[in-house]
């Protein structure tokens, strides 16, 4: 199956060209780890641009994760309320906190954590007096959450919010930056993200002692002693200063990365939205998202393909295309793991699982790269039309 067309990739890195001023200045300087002026002022201008009053650079989203977990004091045995579709980065930090992950279902408006799933969670927890410590909140492909109602049920029962943004950096929901929701919000800059420093993340809050907690954990959890003294249980995560300049150069493009992944999204939703059978991811009123991925489902009794079809179209094509994630109540790792559906007996995650697809949606795709998708996407769902024709 040789295939001389380019590749066309899911998600690459798009480097502004500003990343290498800041680089050059860590060499000029000798300046290359770790820490140092670029980690200081990456944190800065993010907390800047997302208005938080703080930020801490660490060495990954899922590492962002875990240190907003060990501030809010998560043991073994704790419970924690995760969205169930999402990477499995969501929850991993979790598991290794000895803590035990309870899954809520997806809402069809935004795909992301249900309310009234939520709700049913809490009510349950509070009479067996087991309320979580936290619940861990994913704005999905970069569409918020339903966040009034999030915030207001766990303002109700007292629990800490984590937002994990790791897909939504530069989204907003009614105005205010995602990611800014909660106790603690997390980022993530690894290679696919809308932003990259090859591989980084980055936590933040308002509460600025929070953070530099999280700075002392990520650095080995050092005593102030003149010698190496230490009385907890620390972790290597922070961010190095080299990693932190490529940090600073994307952001400055932010914004343009958000404009140009939703100019990818309008184009595919322009050849696409009206074949009937085929729906694109929400955006719910009041949101913006940054389409970190261009996704959407398939009616497969309509449309008589399913999504294994057009991906194989796709691959056949040299094109990388993904499912959309698999639930992680439906993981073999999560697997006595309990679970909030949105009504009951119909899962929305499960249904999303089994119709959906994300489309190649980097920011440095060309027009001519996109119609190659888009005409694949079309063949085969004319081709399939065409046999049902001649089977009438
Ligand atoms: C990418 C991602 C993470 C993890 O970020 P890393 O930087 O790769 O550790 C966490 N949650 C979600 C939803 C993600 O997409």
């Amino acid at each position: 199956m040789s295939n001389q067309k380019e590749r066309i990739h899911l998600s690459l890195p798009h480097m502004s060209g500003r990343e290498s001023k800041y680089i050059d200045q860590a060499f000029e300087t000798n300046w290359i780890a770790p820490l140092g002026p670029n980690v200081d002022a990456f944190e800065q201008e993010l907390a800047e641009y997302v208005e938080a009053q703080g930020a801490a650079a660490v060495s990954s989203g899922t590492a962002a994760i875990h240190l907003a977990l060990r501030l809010l004091g998560v043991k073994k045995g704790d419970t924690i309320f995760c969205s169930s579709l999402t990477f499995v980065a969501s929850a991993n930090p979790i598991l290794y906190e000895g803590a035990t992950p309870v899954f809520i279902d997806s809402e069809p408006e935004t795909w992301n954590m249900s309310p009234q799933a939520l709700e049913k969670a809490l009510i349950d927890a509070k009479r067996e007096n087991s309320l979580p410590k936290a619940i861990v909140v994913v704005n999905l492909y970069g569409q918020s959450a339903k966040m009034d109602e999030i915030v207001s049920l766990c303002q109700k029962f007292d629990v800490p919010i984590i937002e994990d943004a790791a897909e939504s950096l530069g989204s907003t929901y009614k105005g205010k930056k995602s990611g800014t929701f909660g106790k603690f919000g997390i980022y993530s800059f690894n290679g696919n993200k809308i932003i990259t420093t090859s591989g980084g993340g980055m936590l933040v809050s308002n509460d600025v002692e929070a953070l530099d907690k999280a700075r002392f954990l990520a650095t080995q959890a050092r005593d102030p002693a003149p010698h190496y003294q230490h009385s907890q249980i620390g972790f290597n995560y922070r961010m190095s200063n080299l990693l932190a300049g490529v940090g600073r150069g994307q952001l400055e493009v932010l914004d343009d990365r958000v404009r140009a992944r939703r100019a990818v999204f309008e184009r595919y939703e322009k050849a696409l939205s009206s074949i009937e059978g085929i729906q694109f991811m929400p955006e719910l009123e009041g949101t913006v998202s940054n389409r970190w991925l261009t996704a959407l489902t398939i009616d497969q009794d309509k449309l008589k393909v399913t999504p294994t079809d057009i991906l194989g179209a796709l691959e056949n094509e040299n094109i990388e295309a993904r499912p959309v994630w698999k639930p992680l109540h439906l993981q073999p790792l999560f697997d006595s793991a309990k679970y909030y559906s949105h009504d009951d007996g119909k899962s929305v995650s499960d249904d999303l699982f089994m119709n959906g697809l994300c489309l190649p949606s980097g920011s440095n795709m060309t027009a001519e790269q996109q119609v190659r998708v888009i005409e694949t996407i079309l063949k085969v769902i004319k081709k399939v039309i065409k046999k049902d024709e001649c089977n009438c």
